[in-house]
């Protein structure tokens, strides 16, 4: 069984227990992650337990739904119970979550089994999982290069079958990303549809929390298992949620779909182009109007992203100061000491290089050259979008500019990591879903991410595109 949705309908008829999925999933685990290195933590007994508590349910008749006995994985920086969630820094090496994050309450108020939780970029920084103080991320489909970050482990833990969901985060495209890279689907909600309550703090006016599976309709399973509004999340919006299943029609006819000019411009790997045009093509062939659209904006999305997400962060990383949470450094030598070898001992590099960027763009002097305009620009790119929205229902086009990149290539050089947000990190700034669906893969048979976009709150018809496009992959 490889899909979330096969699990949930085996288990639905008796064709399997949890407690045989979830044993399934940790003996994969156990053969490929020494190698892949998705998981940071593994929880195999309290896994098993949730496992055998779901079979009885089952077998009393009082299944919880889809996702009752579903094993799936858990980014570390969402905070799970008595698990430790590091968000794989080691200034929170041995930090276990005192609570679980509304997420997580939701999953296990659904009846998902944990498995574990899965290896990021330090603090959700970065975009190759590189960055993780633990160890690297492999992608499986060639152990030389990265799965995409931030969400690395989570993504691979999918991909790699030792997982049949997970869960992420999003701030500039952590989600939609590794699933283009590693050849599955993750959706990034609209800025407010999921609680962020219990979830590390990066970037508060970007993070939102996303979901993985390897189908369309796993990840609207997913979504609906976490979806739904939270008064401890004072950016939550209240508003009901739709069935998302039950979106997943594959009838797209009608539906107008906007193809920016600027996400096929410069820097697009030539058989990327290739496979989202394809793509394009296959829902033209299903009665979806394609036209071509312009967001104006779009060169500047990174700039402004990289501006307004350090500045977030330094101001979010503050509170690990070596007093509150974590190992304590130089604790002989005074507070300042305490302060300078825990932060500059403990923070990895990409983290320190935000840190110091956003301190400086906060400063007096440069907050309003540069923070202030930042959020000036960041207006014009929401405001290209809703333009765009008064002519069609979605847009499409590739998730990322190049496939999987190698490990190590651009561990130098930050910027050319930074450009790889340059197609999902818009999406962020404008509080918009988006969801990253497989396209063709490259000759060499690298994935390749096809992204929707659409206006606040459609997920729906994120998901019932992205269906359409993998029924038409599958047919041929
Ligand atoms: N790659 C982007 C960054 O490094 C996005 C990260 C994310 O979405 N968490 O900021």
């Amino acid at each position: 069984m490889k899909t979330l949705s096969e699990a949930s309908r085996a288990l639905e008829l008796g064709k399997v227990s949890s407690v045989e999925l979830t044993e399934g999933c940790l003996d994969a685990i156990k053969q490929k992650d020494a190698e892949l290195g998705a998981y940071l933590e593994v929880d195999a007994q309290g896994a098993l337990k949730s496992a055998q508590e779901s079979d009885a349910r089952r077998q009393g008749g009082q299944s919880l739904g889809p996702l009752d006995g579903v094993p799936i994985g858990i980014k570390d920086i969402i905070f799970c119970k008595g698990l430790e969630s590091t968000a794989a820094s080691k200034i929170l090496e041995g930090y276990k979550a005192p609570y679980d994050a509304m997420v997580i309450q939701k999953l296990k108020a659904a009846g998902a089994v944990i498995l574990g939780k899965t290896n990021q970029d330090e603090f959700a920084m970065g975009a190759s999982g590189e960055h993780s103080a633990y160890k690297v991320t492999r992608n499986p489909h060639d152990l030389n290069r990265t799965p995409g970050g931030s969400s690395s482990g989570s993504a691979v833990a999918v991909a790699a079958g030792m997982g049949y969901g997970s869960l992420g985060t999003d701030t500039g495209g952590s989600v939609r990303q590794p699933a283009a890279l590693t050849g599955i689907v993750g959706i990034k909600p609209t800025y407010g549809r999921v609680s962020r309550y219990g979830v590390i703090a990066f970037a508060s006016s970007l993070d939102q929390i996303g979901a993985f599976g390897s189908s369309v309709e796993d990840a609207a399973l997913m979504l609906q298992g976490i979806a739904g509004y939270d008064p401890r999340d004072s950016t939550s919006v209240d508003r009901p949620v739709p069935d998302y299943r039950a979106a997943l029609k594959g009838d797209v006819r009608g539906k107008r779909i906007g193809v920016p000019k600027e996400f096929f411009s410069e820097g697009l790997e030539p058989e990327v182009k290739a496979s989202v045009q394809e793509a394009i093509g296959l829902l033209e062939k299903q009665g979806v109007e394609v036209k071509e659209v312009s967001l104006p904006h779009a060169s500047t999305a990174i700039a402004t992203y990289y501006i307004i997400c350090t500045a977030e962060a330094s101001s979010n990383l503050a509170r690990f100061d070596g007093i509150r949470y974590g190992p304590r450094k130089g604790d002989q030598e005074g507070l300042n000491a305490l302060y300078e070898k825990t932060r500059g001992e403990l923070f990895g590099d990409e983290v320190q290089r935000r840190i110091l960027l956003g301190t400086y763009i906060l400063s007096a002097g440069y907050y309003d050259a540069y923070y202030v305009r930042a959020q000036k620009v960041r207006a014009l790119i929401a405001k290209d979008f809703s333009e765009v929205f008064k002519e069609v229902d979605a847009i499409v086009g590739p998730t990322t500019p190049t496939t999987a990149y190698k490990i190590g290539e651009n561990i130098q050089d930050p910027l050319a990591e930074y450009l790889g947000d340059i197609y999902t990190a818009p999406v962020n700034l404008a509080g918009l879903p988006g969801i990253s669906v497989p396209g063709k893969p490259t000759k060499k048979g690298l994935p390749v991410g096809v992204q929707f976009i659409a206006k606040p709150f459609e997920e729906s018809l994120l998901l019932n595109l992205g269906y359409a496009l993998e029924g038409a992959l599958k047919d041929g």
